[in-house]
């Protein structure tokens, strides 16, 4: 277990270290980058075995849930070391894709206020503290808002980060620190809320970023009205680039932000050839697993991927006792994301809420015994899921879209 609030460079530091380990039982090896940011990151991948199903474990799509990023990490470092159950992965079965950090940018953005107020050397016993007032303000504000949901003044969780201006990104990544300087100049986003930095450095947010979402209809551009997040978030606009919730970056067309349309294309080029066996997109706080689709790509493909998503769902949940299920679109088109799109492609695609501690990016930090167990039951929920998707491979793998098996 390592109880670390990653930066970018203890996140390279990290995944250095685990693929040279020489307790390592299965190779870890580095790919082609997915696809390089418009500020230049690459949206690293890593495999792990070479067996022909294709499973694709992803991290940090929002930027400001650092946990995910944690967590991602630290169970490659368990598949290739064989720990526990992982012991029988079998690598002649499997090829694990892992894109840790999706949204590299955000995550830079993110993690440099974060550094700012916990800067490194603070000992464990002081960053818990800190995370769990973090978790705390975080709950206050949100009730606070529930009771007066027309007050947009700042939040006592980003008063912790009042401090935090673009100007402390660095230079070194001069493209996102000219990028988010002039978001903060042209629309006077709200003190503090470096540390609500969800969205990429354009100020897109990628699992908002989809055709489906109403927020499109909404654009500022088109109507002179800015609309606001929920809960605590409601200082924070979202149809408007943004640090949370905006969904796309011209106000006037619709396009995939490139983190985005370089996975899709690799999902579905691994599910035409009927060699995908799942996605499994890990988020930051609420302990639930996301598995419903919205979407009647055709009627077989549509039940298909409702029934094996809701089995799978309930396998993982059961083994870390999340709940499952989730709303979608169906339920309220607003809260659509990319999460729900992929769910009606694909079968065998989830989205994991990590931590019980609500309050990203450090509240699931605010207690290292909560964070250790939601570490540990998601790594043995994972490997569970793995013997399921193991026993039920070929219904999965199956293409209903294009069909040629
Ligand atoms: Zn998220």
């Amino acid at each position: 277990m390592r109880y670390e609030l990653l930066d970018y460079q203890k996140y390279q530091e990290r995944i250095n270290e685990l693929i040279n380990n020489e307790g390592n039982i299965f190779r870890v090896i580095k790919q082609e980058p997915l696809v390089y940011t418009r500020c230049d990151f690459p949206v690293e991948h890593y495999t792990i075995g070479d067996g022909p199903n294709h499973l694709v474990v992803m991290g940090g799509t929002h930027g400001n849930e650092l946990i995910s990023v944690d967590f991602v990490t630290q169970l490659m470092s368990s598949i290739a070391r064989g720990e526990g159950k992982f012991a029988s992965f079998n690598p002649e079965e499997f090829t694990t894709h892992f894109i840790p950090l999706q949204n590299p940018e955000g995550f830079v953005i993110n993690t440099t206020a974060i550094k700012k107020v916990i800067p490194d050397g603070t000992s464990d016993e002081e960053i818990e503290k800190i995370c769990h007032d973090y978790w705390w303000n975080f709950k206050q504000d949100d009730i606070h808002t529930r009771e007066n949901p027309s007050d947009r003044s700042i939040k006592m969780h980003q008063m912790m980060f009042a401090s935090v201006t673009p100007d402390d990104l660095s230079d070194d990544n001069y493209e996102l620190k000219e990028s988010v300087k002039k978001l903060w100049d042209t629309y006077h986003y709200p003190p503090g809320s470096m540390i609500n930095w969800t969205a990429n450095g354009s100020g897109v947010d990628l699992n908002a970023n989809t055709p489906d979402n109403p927020k499109n209809e909404a654009m500022y551009a088109q109507t002179g009205v800015i609309t606001y997040g929920g809960a605590r978030y409601n200082n924070l606009p979202n149809n408007i680039p943004s640090p949370i919730g905006c969904p796309r970056k011209d106000a006037n067309h619709f396009e995939f932000e490139p983190e985005n349309l370089a996975l899709f294309n690799m999902l579905s080029g691994l599910h035409e050839s009927e060699s995908f066996v799942g996605l499994i997109t890990y988020h930051g706080t609420g302990g639930v697993v996301y598995h419903r689709p919205y979407k009647f790509i055709n009627n077989e493909n549509y039940e298909r991927n409702k029934k094996i998503n809701e089995e799978v769902a309930n396998c993982y949940g059961e083994a870390c006792g999340y709940a499952t299920g989730g709303r979608t679109y169906l339920d309220e088109p607003s809260i659509t994301g990319c999460g729900d799109l992929m769910r009606s492609y694909l079968p065998v695609t989830l989205l994991v809420e990590l931590s019980v501690m609500g309050g990203n990016p450090i509240a699931p930090y605010g207690d290292r015994g909560t964070y250790a167990k939601t570490i540990t039951s998601n790594k043995e929920a994972f490997a569970k899921t793995l013997a399921f998707i193991s026993e039920r491979k070929e219904e999965i793998s199956k293409n209903y879209i294009t069909g040629s098996r």
